[in-house]
């Protein structure tokens, strides 16, 4: 960080009040976590960071230790705030938080630091002219506990004005924040699932899409608790409920940003040759990509048929059955809008992991010139048809565990050296182990284990 970045953010901090500033990462498990300096440290930190072991990285969803080459308990990365990502907390103003790389003590970034991984995969694009606009969109339940209990907190439906008025409150708080943390809201409805909500905000730069959905589940997690309540970003939260996604929509835009290289005005769905090629490269990695998109083992309670959160390995237009939906562009603004729709995918993933499995595995349907299998094309609901139609089309499941999701991506060079050794081996280690300790146990454990971790 240049010293000019520095003053500035120390400035900003002193101004505000601050006297802790939190340096977060996302680790392999998709959890946020971060060591915080006092103010008066902050000048010094911003320069040389914060050190954490190694072994954090190879930490389970239940912190769980494993063994992972490079990653014991002796050596340090250090936590590298970006200053790009200063915010001073709505919700709690005497506290601001960083996003931050990890570095190793060579000043180099970490091999295994996701954020880089992400940041790598960007630079590769824009080596043939491609800058991606990426938007998340999470749900997420708002919930009370009753005794150790968490309930949803209304028994609303979908896109019920119940459900507005019960959560009014909470939601513009929510907004509010958002914005004072410089992030655009875009929509806001009630969902499927009682008390399930979705605030989808505006599309950004990818590197800082991903740096949002951390703040907008610090943001939505930290308001619902200063009223009281609990939000659940878990994939399947209620197993009789509808699962929560974190769809990530995304488009690629030339060098100067003006135009947008998904669009065609030609084509029947207005998506050019280009965003084909994407679309047969995701088709083609789709199986291994879960593993980085859907890693908890409650993601795979959610990937069921009939749900909305996609069961198949099947694209189409405005499909919400479909793992790669081709969304209807806006009237007016037709070029800007046009992007894809990347279904499978939820707020247990790391941001960065996932985005840079989706990006990578497309940018190898370009290298590749791959065309998505026609047959695979699908504009009614996959889970209507027979399995000898599905077979017919070549569409299959997606995996249904973590365990298989994990093999897949073991298996595919492309996703694994794209992630580089050290990132991809620590983070199968921990998928596995995930899968090891959860396995053995019951439903009521899983979801317990996974309710109020994102
Ligand atoms: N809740 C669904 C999911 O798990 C998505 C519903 C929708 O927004 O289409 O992905
Ligand atoms: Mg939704």
């Amino acid at each position: 960080m240049r010293e000019i970045e520095r003053a500035e953010v120390v400035r900003k901090a002193m101004d505000a009040g601050v006297h802790l500033v939190s340096f977060f990462w996302c680790d392999n498990g998709g959890i946020i976590r971060g060591k915080s300096t006092h103010i008066t440290g902050l000048e010094t930190r911003l320069s040389s960071g914060i050190g954490v072991t190694k072994a954090m990285q190879a930490m389970g969803d239940m912190d769980e230790l494993q063994v992972v080459e490079g990653m014991g308990p002796a050596g340090e990365f250090r936590l590298m705030p970006d200053p790009d990502t200063f915010s001073v907390l709505p919700y709690a103003p005497k506290r601001a938080l960083m996003l931050s790389d990890l570095m190793s003590r060579s000043r180099e970034p970490w091999e295994a630091c996701p954020r880089d991984f992400l940041k790598r995969v960007l630079a590769k694009a824009e080596t043939i002219g491609l800058k991606f606009q990426v938007a998340m969109e999470p749900e997420w339940y708002l919930t009370t506990k009753d005794g150790d209990e968490f309930v949803p907190c209304d028994e609303s439906l979908d896109n019920s004005s119940v459900g507005i008025t019960f959560a009014q409150d909470v939601v513009d708080d929510i907004i509010e924040a958002l914005e004072a943390q410089g992030i655009g809201i875009e929509q806001y409805h009630t969902e499927v699932g009682h008390g399930q909500h979705e605030l989808s905000i505006r599309h950004a730069p990818a590197l800082k899409a991903a740096d949002n959905h951390l703040i907008y589940r610090e943001t939505v997690r930290n308001i619902a608790y200063r009223h009281g309540m609990y939000a659940s970003f878990a994939p399947k939260p209620f197993p009789d409920q509808a699962g929560n996604g974190n769809h990530i929509h995304f488009s690629a835009w030339d060098d100067d940003e003006q135009t947008n290289l998904f669009f065609d005005s030609d084509d029947e769905y207005s998506i050019s040759e280009l965003a084909y090629h994407f679309i047969g490269g995701i088709m083609e990695h789709l199986p291994a990509l879960v593993a980085l998109t859907c890693p908890s083992m409650n993601s795979y309670r959610r990937l069921s048929p009939g749900s909305w959160s996609t069961a198949y390995t099947c694209y189409g237009p405005d499909n919400r059955e479909a793992a790669l939906r081709i969304p209807s562009n806006f009237w007016g603004s037709e070029m800007a809008s046009t992007n894809l729709e990347f279904r499978p995918s939820d707020s247990s993933a790391n941001p960065y992991i996932a985005l840079g499995g989706v990006i990578a595995a497309g940018l190898d349907g370009v290298e590749r010139q791959l065309q998505p299998c026609e047959t695979q094309w699908i504009d009614v609901d996959p889970t209507r048809l027979t399995e000898e139609e599905l077979a017919e089309r070549d569409i299959h499941r997606l995996p249904t565990s973590l365990l298989e999701a994990t093999q897949e991506l073991e298996n595919d060079t492309i996703l694994t050296e794209a992630l580089g050794t050290m990132l991809a081996d620590s983070y199968i280690a921990i998928r596995r182990a995930d899968w090891e300790i959860f396995s053995q146990q019951n439903d009521e454990f899983e979801i317990r284990n996974h309710f109020y971790k994102y």
